[in-house]
């Protein structure tokens, strides 16, 4: 019988804050998106999601947890 949920560790999914190399924007984004994620600020890709990994394409700042 289950009494509780069993959280499963992830540990290469997590948040990241990134770093526009166009506009030096930052803002913080899934590492593993299975959206394309853009830049808020002037709409450069940031992200682009590649079959379950997703490819970063800005300067990452900080890995959040
Ligand atoms: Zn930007």
């Amino acid at each position: 019988m289950r009494r509780r949920k069993i959280l499963v560790p992830q540990p290469r999914s997590r948040f990241v804050k990134i770093k526009c190399p166009d506009c030096g924007n930052v803002q913080v984004t899934f590492s593993h998106a299975s959206t394309e994620v853009k830049c808020h600020a002037c709409g450069r890709t940031l992200v682009k999601p590649r079959g379950g990994k997703a490819e970063i394409l800005a300067e990452i700042v900080e890995y959040l947890r």
